[in-house]
């Protein structure tokens, strides 16, 4: 079983006496800002005029510009859209790195795929926490934490470990446990979960279910219930007492069903699927595609993401979900969930 890091194996020396740069105000540059304020670490966050600036000097942060934030921050935290980060690092953040700073990212994109070549001079390390931005500073709030993974992909000072682990503890993260992987196996894993399950596999698999009983004649209302609204309590289950707790709580003949007919919709072919779209990953193809549709300004995304939000799953659900204001907690309301 691999090593899981908690509060009591971190040298909190690591960041005395160091000003960490929060680059990016957004779900997880505001998280980790206010977390680490709160566990004593000096903190000053950089982020362009508009929205999240405003934002950032009402949460009480000394605020500044993103190239001010990277000269004065001993580590700089890049926290801003992993497709924006490449021509921020070379305009306002490389000339802010110092030998002996630290270059941290939440996420291995642009490192992993050469988008962003670090001096050689500087600690790389990332600290990824395992949940969206609004988690990592909730469960700060309430005393514990969403647990982190982190990795080290040059260390020129020594420190590099010492440091990342510090920051997980800063945003709360050492509360939940910390594990430790590498740049590539950090990236490849999380473009791989959000794009086969957590969110691409799980989106296609509800649409078909929807529109196969919605085409079979049943009620829409009925078949956003069943595949949709429902999949909540589902994931609860699941989250807490694993796929054996799920099939408890669950009817026997659900169960049953469960073990005859998901292999069916889930069989061989999805998962040679899954083999092509993990070797996309792999190979680049899929970072390399994405970057292109970047810098064409988002033609494909664009186009898709309209015809998803016309889809008749959710205009139906819009409708019901008005009426079922419980689904939404205020706390809910203010969270963008992003993964
Ligand atoms: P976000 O989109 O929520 O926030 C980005 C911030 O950067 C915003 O404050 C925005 O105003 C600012 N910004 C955008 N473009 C800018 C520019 N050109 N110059 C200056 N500021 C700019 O991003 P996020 O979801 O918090 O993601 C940040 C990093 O964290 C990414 O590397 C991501 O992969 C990683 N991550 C995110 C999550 C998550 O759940 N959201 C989880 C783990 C890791
Ligand atoms: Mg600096
Ligand atoms: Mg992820
Ligand atoms: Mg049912
Ligand atoms: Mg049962
Ligand atoms: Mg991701």
């Amino acid at each position: 079983m691999t090593k899981v890091y908690y509060n009591g194996d971190v040298n909190e020396a690591a960041l005395q006496g160091k000003k960490v740069a929060i680059i990016g105000y957004g779900s997880q540059g505001h998280a980790h800002a206010l977390n680490l304020k709160e566990s004593g670490v000096d903190v000053v966050v950089g982020v362009r005029q508009g929205g999240s600036f405003n934002k950032a000097v009402e949460d009480g942060h000394h605020v500044v510009s993103v190239a001010e934030a990277a000269e004065l921050g001993d580590l700089v935290m890049v926290l801003l859209p992993d497709e924006q980060q490449a021509k921020v690092y070379e305009e306002e953040i490389k000339a802010g790195l110092e030998a002996g700073n630290s270059l941290v990212f939440a996420h291995g994109f642009n490192v992993h795929f050469s988008q962003i070549v670090p001096p050689a001079d500087v600690d790389v390390f990332l600290v990824a926490p395992k949940g969206p931005g609004h988690l990592v500073r909730r469960t700060y709030e309430e005393g514990a934490g969403v647990p982190a993974l982190f990795a080290i992909y040059q260390d020129v000072t020594g420190q590099a470990k010492d440091k990342a682990l510090a920051y997980a503890k800063g945003v709360g993260s050492a509360r939940a446990g910390v594990l430790e992987t590498t740049f590539k196996e950090e990236t490849e894993t999380d473009l791989f979960g959000e794009q086969a399950v957590l969110c691409g596999g799980l989106t296609s698999l509800v649409k078909a279910g929807f529109e196969t009983l919605v085409e079979a004649g049943y009620q829409p209302e009925v078949a956003y219930f069943e595949c949709l609204h429902e999949l909540k309590l589902i994931v609860d289950l699941m989250y807490e007492d694993g796929m054996a707790g799920m099939r408890y709580s669950i009817s026997d003949t659900a169960q049953w069903g469960d073990f005859v007919s998901g292999p069916r919709v889930v069989d061989s072919s999805s998962k040679e699927a899954m083999k092509e779209v993990l070797k996309d990953i792999q190979t680049g193809k899929f970072a390399k595609e994405w970057i292109l549709e970047n810098q064409a300004n988002r033609p494909q995304f664009n186009a898709i993401n309209n015809n998803e939000n016309e889809h008749q799953i959710e205009v139906v659900g819009k409708k019901l979900r008005a009426m079922m204001p419980f689904v939404k907690s205020k706390q809910k309301q203010k969270e963008a969930v992003s993964v």
